[in-house]
């Protein structure tokens, strides 16, 4: 599940067998869905066999699932050491999207975020990303296949550069589930020498930036990771991002009351993006139990939209999907109820 076609290619080719049965496995198991080799018919019985050797073709197992009012359906995935991540499909007039994990917990610890309270348990492997794709395709009918994808579930993307990228590269391949570039979304804090290094991968996938603050010492408190990477350089990073024709960066801000969410804050964060190419996600902060945060008023959001509009920006305030299920996209959570079946965030179940 997490090799690339030409790996696949190596490893058939290493069986013995001619190198694009490599990409047929490849089409089977990706373009199709279908990851049971003995279902592999245009491969002959004999090569069958051969390839099981390779090893198994396991998507994450669907441990639960909710699905709401709006049909926004949060999954829990199990994965084969007992942990567990969790997805999100979103469907929209013309859209279906899927929000997937990259880690197990997260190391960042934003303020905001409850994914961070449990810190890092591990990293996901390429085939556990790509897994968590090929399992809610196997659990949806057809028809409602993800469109679109967004690496903004558990985890930070870019502290888990290897796999994200190797999964990045399965799931565009043509031959397999041939996700449009331009409908692929990486998310991440603001990594800075991996933001780099993702623009120079030449993917051309989208990025999705948590901004969050429009000032240092504001970002200082609720993202650590400025304090190793400040807003400056960042922004530098952001200016310097190879960007496609047409193609925006979009910033994301978790809108919190009292921190970062008066006017004086929107004018700043007007005037810091003055010049990049970006679309503004605002998000109003979705409060979890003991996080001591809340989000502004519906007015104060607009406030603040209204400031950014009148620079010039498009600026869109983010609505809150399957709220009752906890499964706004951003917060990938469970809500503490005695009767769920899901963990609190970043406690994986055991
Ligand atoms: N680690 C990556 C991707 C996962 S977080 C990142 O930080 O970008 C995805 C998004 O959810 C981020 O924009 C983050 O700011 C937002 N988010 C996290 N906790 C939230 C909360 N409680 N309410 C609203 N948005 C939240
Ligand atoms: Fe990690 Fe993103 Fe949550 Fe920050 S917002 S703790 S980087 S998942």
């Amino acid at each position: 599940l997490g090799s690339t076609r030409a790996e696949l290619r190596d490893a058939v080719a290493r069986l013995g067998l001619r190198r694009f049965r490599g990409d047929q496995v490849f089409h089977w198991v990706h373009g199709l869905g279908r990851t049971r080799i003995p279902e592999m018919t245009d491969l002959s019985k004999a090569d069958r066999r051969l390839l099981a050797e390779l090893g198994r073709c396991d998507p994450p197992r669907i441990a639960a699932r909710r699905r709401a009012a709006d049909s926004t359906t949060k999954f829990l995935f199990g994965l084969a050491d007992g942990n567990a991540v969790e997805g999100v499909w979103i469907p929209e007039p013309g859209r279906r999207t899927l929000c997937v994990s990259t880690q197990v917990g997260c190391a960042m610890g934003c303020a905001f975020c409850r994914t961070g309270r449990g810190g890092l348990v591990r990293n996901l492997s390429s085939a556990e990303i790509v897994g968590q794709v090929l399992a809610v395709r196997g659990a949806l009918p057809p028809p409602e296949a993800p469109t679109h994808l967004v690496f903004m579930g558990m985890g930070e993307p870019l502290e888990n550069y290897e796999a994200t990228v190797r999964a990045l590269r399965i799931l565009l391949d043509p031959v397999g589930a041939d996700f449009s570039r331009r409908k692929v979304t990486v998310s991440t804090c603001g990594v800075v020498p991996a933001v780099e290094r993702l623009g120079a991968e030449g993917l051309d996938v989208n990025l999705a930036v948590s901004l969050n603050a429009a000032d240092g010492a504001v970002r200082d408190r609720i993202m650590p990771v400025n304090r190793k990477y400040p807003l400056e350089e960042l922004m530098g990073a952001l200016r310097r991002y190879p960007l496609r024709r047409g193609r925006r960066i979009t910033v994301e801000y978790v809108l919190l009351r009292g921190v970062n969410h008066d006017r004086g804050q929107a004018r700043k964060l007007a005037r810091l993006l003055r010049g990049l190419r970006c679309k503004i996600n605002l998000i109003p902060f979705n409060p979890f139990p003991g996080c001591g945060l809340a989000p502004p008023a519906p007015q104060e959001v607009e406030a603040f939209r209204g400031v950014l509009l009148e620079a010039g920006y498009t600026a869109v305030v983010r609505r809150s999907r399957g709220r009752e299920i906890a499964a706004a996209c951003g917060q990938l959570h469970a809500r503490h109820a005695p009767t769920s079946p899901w963990p609190p965030c970043g406690e994986p179940p055991r």
